[in-house]
C-alpha cells in the first residue's frame, strides 16, 4: 500500500525523525488557529500520485490569507472539491537532497538511493547514487560516510550519514518496499528536515501491521480502484487496468510480468495484469475470464490473450470451462491461448491435445508463449522490432 504523505510522514515521525509540523484539512474546515503561529505556510494536496509540486498541487503561501485561494487552485486543478489537504509549517530550505532505501529486487536486500540535487527534478537532473545495504544486519554512519563523501562537503556527508544509517532499520520494522524522503531538506540552521515522505508498505505483511491504521491512505487507495479492478477484487483476484491494446489473462505475479515483456518486445501493452489475492480461492479461472471479457470491450483492445500454465489441476477440465466460455457468448475481440501443463495437469489430456481440440474449434493455441505473442503481433499488425 502506498502511504499518502501524511500517514508516511506520521510514521517518520514515531521513529523519531523530524518532519514539519502540519495538520490535516477536510473539504471547508478553516485553518486551524495554531497554523497562525508558524513562520510560513504550505498546503499539499493529499494525493497518492507523486509530481504534486509540478502539478500546482504544493502551494506555498504568501501567509493564512492566502489560504482560501490555494485551496480553491488545488480543488480547481483536481477537478475535486473533496480531496484531502495538508497544511503544513513552511520550511526555509537551504539545500534539497533526495534520500531513499528501498529494496533491491536483484540483490534482494536493501540499498540506499542519493542524490546530492534533489526535489522535483531529481529524475531529470542526474542519476541516483546507489549503496548497497546489507540483507539482515544494520548499516552505520561509519560505513555510510565514505560513499556520501563522494557527493556532499565532509560536514554535510557526516550529518547524512548518521540521518541515512537509521532508515534502513525503520524500512524493516514497518515493512517498507520503498522509503523515500524527496525533498529531505537541509535548513539554513542545519536541520534535516523531511519536507516529503513517499512510502509502500508491502501488502503481504499487513498482517503484521494494525488494519486500522493509516485511514487516509486505505481511503485513497479504494478511491482509485476503477470499477473493474473493483468487482475484480470481489471476485477473488488483483486486477490492475492498464492503457493497453492486449486483454491478459494469467494467474500469479510472475506469469503475468513475463507475459507483459513477452508482449512488449513484439509493439504490444497489455490492457490489464492480473494477481492472486492473498487468502482467496485458488481457482478463479472463469472469473478472470469474464473481467477479461469486459476488458475486451474497449475500443483500443485488440486480442485477449489466455496463457495457463499447469501442473496439478487438470488440463482437460480448463478446457472444457475456456470452451464454455467462448461458446457463451461471442467474444468482441480475437482469442489467442497458450497452454503449458505438466505433471497431474496433463495426465487425462496434453498441451499438444488441448491446442488440437482449440484449434479444431477454430481458437488459436500455441504450447510456446513466444509463437503465440507473434500471432498476437501479426494478427492485430503490431509495430515488431524483434
Ligand atoms: P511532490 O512534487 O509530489 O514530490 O511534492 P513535494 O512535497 O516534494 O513538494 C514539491 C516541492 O515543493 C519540493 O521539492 C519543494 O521544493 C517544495 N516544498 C515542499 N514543502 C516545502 C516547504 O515546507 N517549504 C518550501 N520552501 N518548499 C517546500
Ligand atoms: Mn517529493
Amino acid at each position: 500500500m502506498r502511504l499518502a504523505e501524511i500517514d508516511g510522514k506520521a510514521l517518520l515521525r514515531r521513529h523519531g525523525i523530524a518532519v514539519p509540523r502540519g495538520v490535516l484539512l477536510d473539504a471547508g474546515d478553516p485553518a486551524p488557529a495554531e497554523a497562525a503561529q508558524w513562520p510560513g505556510h504550505v498546503l499539499k494536496a493529499q494525493v497518492l500520485e507523486g509530481g504534486r509540486g509540478k502539478r500546482g498541487l504544493v502551494r506555498r503561501l504568501a501567509d493564512l490569507a492566502g489560504f482560501a485561494p490555494a485551496r480553491q487552485r488545488i480543488a480547481d486543478t483536481l477537478g475535486d472539491p473533496t480531496a484531502p489537504l495538508l497544511l503544513e509549517e513552511a520550511v526555509e530550505i537551504a539545500r534539497e537532497i533526495y534520500l531513499a532505501v528501498r529494496i533491491d529486487g536483484t540483490r534482494q536486500g536493501l540499498e540506499l538511493l542519493v542524490a546530492a540535487e534533489g526535489g522535483e527534478d531529481v529524475e531529470a537532473t542526474g542519476a541516483l547514487a546507489r549503496i548497497a545495504l546489507g540483507a539482515a544486519a544494520g548499516v552505520t554512519a561509519d560505513a555510510l560516510y565514505p560513499e556520501l563523501a563522494k557527493l556532499f562537503a565532509p560536514s554535510i556527508a557526516a550529518r547524512l550519514a548518521r540521518y541515512a544509517a537509521r532508515l534502513p532499520e525503520i524500512a524493516r520494522r514497518e515493512d517498507l518496499e520503498l522509503l523515500e524522503i524527496n525533498p529531505l531538506v537541509l535548513t539554513a540552521d542545519g536541520r534535516l528536515v523531511a519536507c516529503d515522505a513517499k512510502m509502500i508498505r508491502d501488502d503481504s505483511a499487513a498482517f503484521r501491521h494494525d488494519p486500522e491504521e493509516f485511514p487516509l491512505s486505505r481511503a485513497l487507495t479504494e478511491r482509485a480502484l476503477t470499477p473493474l479492478e473493483r468487482s475484480a477484487r470481489e471476485l477473488g483476484f488483483q486486477l490492475v487496468e492498464i492503457d493497453g491494446d492486449v486483454a491478459l489473462v494469467t494467474a500469479g505475479a510472475g506469469l503475468g510480468m513475463m507475459m507483459m515483456d513477452l508482449l512488449a518486445d513484439h509493439g504490444l501493452t497489455a490492457a490489464c495484469f492480473m494477481d492472486n489475492l492473498r487468502g482467496a480461492p485458488d481457482e478463479t479461472m472463469a472469473e478472470r475470464l469474464r473481467i477479461a471479457r469486459a476488458i475486451a470491450q474497449r475500443p483500443k483492445v485488440r486480442a485477449i490473450v489466455f496463457q495457463t500454465v499447469l501442473a496439478s489441476r487438470s488440463l482437460a477440465d480448463r478446457m472444457d470451462a475456456l470452451l464454455a466460455w467462448v461458446a457463451a457468448e461471442p467474444l468482441p475481440k480475437p482469442l489467442f491461448v497458450g497452454i503449458a501443463a505438466g505433471h497431474a495437469a496433463a495426465r487425462k489430456m496434453s498441451a499438444e491435445a488441448a491446442v488440437a481440440k482449440l484449434g479444431g474449434a477454430g481458437i488459436a493455441a500455441f504450447t510456446d508463449p513466444v509463437a503465440l505473442v507473434r500471432a498476437v503481433a501479426e494478427a492485430v499488425g503490431a509495430n515488431t522490432a524483434s
